[in-house]
C-alpha cells in the first residue's frame, strides 16, 4: 500500500511553523507496512490544495492531510476533498449537535460558522477528534481512501493513535516494520561496530549504529507479515546484541539516560541535590522531566553568580585559591548542595558556556563533581567542549548524568 503525506496551511508552507505532523505520521507508516514516496505542503488555498490533493489520490492508495480543519474562512480541506471527488457537502446533524453540546459543556458562545465543522460529504464517515471539536474525515471511494485529519498537533496523534493506525493495520497487505533501539555509553561507534560485526550482516533484522549525544544507539529494524512475528525477530537478535556488549547497554527506545539513572536512585533509596552554574538549571529540567523524579530529587539550585554560590555554602576560600572554573569549586558545590537541601549526593556544575572566555579558561571547559556523602565514591570530571553554548550546556547535563551512574555502577560493584 502507498501512501502521500499532505500538510495543509500557509504558515508551514512559509516556514513559520515546523511540519512536526508530517513527520510523525511519516514515522509511523512503516510499522503499518505502509510505503511513503512523497510529502508535499500547501498553503490555505482552494485551487492548489485540489490540485495536490488530486495528484496524490491519482498515484497512491492512501493520501493523508493534516490541517485546514478549523471553523475559519481559510480553512479548506474540506472543501478540497469534496471538489476532488466532485461531491457536495451536506451539514450532519448528529455532528452539529455534537458541537452544540460541546459548546454548551465549555460554556462558550456557539458560532454558526463552526458548523462547518459538522460536514460531510457522501463518501466520508467522520473520526472521533477526543481532544477537539473538528472531526476528521475518512473518505473512501473507489478503493482510495483519504484521511484528513486537524491540524493540531495533540489533536492529530490522539486520533491517529486511537483511530487511524489500527484501521490501517487491518488494511495493510505489506510487510511490517518493528524497530527497537539499545542505547548504550561507554563504547565509541567503531568499538560497537567492532564488537558487532559477526551480526551487522543480518538483514532481517538489520542492524543500525548510530552515535548520539547519549552514547552509541544500535537500532535493529524487523520485517515481517505481523508485529508479532518481526517482535520475535528483534527479541532474538536483541539477546545476542546484549550478550556482546554487556553493561554497555544502558536502555532502550524512549527511555532516556536520566529515567534509568532515576530508577537506580529509586531503587537504593538515595535522594539528590545539584547546584548548578553553566547549565543553568538544565540538569534539573532533565531530571524533573521523568515522571516519578519526586522519589529521589531534592532539589537544585542555580548559583550563576559567584555570591550566590559563596550565599549557598560554597567556601570562599575555594573559590579564592582554585578560581570559579575549577574541579575544587564543582566538589565544594556539591557538598553544599548535598548539605543544605539534606540530600545523599550532591552534584556540583561550573564551566564555561561562552562565548566569552573566563578566568582565562576556554569556552566549553566544564567541571563537574559528585559529592557522595559516604554512600558513593566521590567524582569529578573534566572536559572541554569546543561547540556552541546550548550545546555545550546540554553536554554538560548530559556529563554529570553519565558521571553519577558510574558513580552508582561502581558502588553496586563494591557493595557485592
Ligand atoms: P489548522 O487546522 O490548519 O487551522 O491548524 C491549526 C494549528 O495546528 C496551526 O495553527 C498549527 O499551530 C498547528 N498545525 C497545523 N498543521 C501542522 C503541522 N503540519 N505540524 C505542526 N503543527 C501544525
Ligand atoms: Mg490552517
Amino acid at each position: 500500500m502507498k501512501a502521500e503525506i499532505i500538510s495543509i496551511g500557509t504558515e508551514l508552507l512559509l516556514g513559520e511553523i515546523i511540519d512536526t505532523n508530517s513527520a510523525y505520521i511519516a514515522s509511523r507508516l512503516p510499522a503499518l507496512g505502509i510505503d511513503v514516496y512523497y510529502q508535499h505542503t500547501v498553503g490555505d488555498n482552494l485551487s492548489r490544495a485540489i490540485e495536490v490533493l488530486r495528484r496524490a489520490r491519482d498515484n497512491n492508495d492512501v493520501v493523508i492531510t493534516t490541517g485546514g480543519l478549523g471553523p475559519t474562512e481559510d480553512d479548506l480541506t474540506r472543501e478540497a476533498i469534496a471538489a476532488v471527488l466532485g461531491e457536495d457537502v451536506h451539514l450532519d446533524p448528529e455532528l452539529a449537535e455534537g458541537l452544540r453540546q460541546r459548546s454548551l459543556r465549555q460554556g462558550t458562545p456557539f458560532l454558526e460558522r463552526t458548523l462547518k465543522q459538522a460536514w460531510l460529504i457522501p463518501s466520508a464517515r467522520p473520526i472521533t477528534n477526543a481532544r477537539g471539536s473538528a472531526p476528521g474525515w475518512w473518505v473512501e471511494r473507489d478503493g482510495k481512501v483519504i484521511i484528513a485529519m486537524p491540524g493540531p498537533p495533540g489533536e492529530m496523534t490522539r486520533m491517529w493513535e486511537e483511530e487511524v493506525a489500527p484501521e490501517l493495520l487491518k488494511r495493510s497487505d505489506g510487510a511490517v516494520l518493528v524497530t527497537r533501539t539499545l542505547k548504550t555509553t561507554g563504547m565509541g561507534e567503531p568499538l560497537v561496530d567492532e564488537t558487532l560485526s559477526q551480526l551487522l550482516k543480518s538483514n532481517n533484522p538489520s542492524i543500525g549504529i548510530y552515535a548520539r549525544p547519549d552514547g552509541v544507539h544500535v537500532r535493529m529494524g524487523a520485517k515481517a507479515p505481523t508485529q508479532d512475528e518481526a517482535r520475535r525477530l528483534i527479541d532474538e537478535m536483541e539477546v545476542r546484541i546484549r550478550e556482546l556488549l554487556g553493561i554497555a547497554v544502558w536502555g532502550t527506545d524512549n527511555e532516556t539516560f536520566m529515567s534509568t539513572v532515576g530508577e537506580m536512585l529509586a531503587q537504593r533509596g538515595l535522594t539528590l541535590a545539584v547546584m548548578e552554574s553553566c547549565t543553568g538549571g538544565l540538569l534539573s529540567d532533565e531530571i524533573t522531566n521523568v515522571p516519578g523524579s519526586s522519589r529521589y530529587f531534592r532539589g537544585g539550585i542555580v548559583s550563576y553568580a559567584t555570591e550566590v554560590k559563596e550565599l549557598m555554602g560554597v567556601d570562599p576560600a575555594v573559590i579564592a585559591r582554585h578560581g570559579v572554573i575549577s574541579n575544587e569549586t564543582a566538589a565544594a558545590m556539591a557538598a553544599a548542595v548535598r548539605d543544605r537541601l539534606l540530600a545523599d549526593i550532591g552534584i556540583g556544575i561550573t564551566g564555561v558556556a561562552g562565548p566569552e572566555s573566563q578566568e582565562g579558561k576556554p569556552v566549553g571547559e566544564v567541571h563537574i563533581a559528585i559529592d557522595g556523602g559516604g554512600k558513593l565514591a566521590d567524582q569529578s570530571l573534566t572536559f572541554t567542549f569546543g561547540q556552541g553554548r546550548e550545546q555545550i550546556k546540554r553536554r554538560a547535563a548530559t556529563q554529570a548524568t553519565m558521571l553519577l551512574r558510574r558513580a552508582l555502577l561502581a558502588s553496586e560493584g563494591a557493595a557485592s
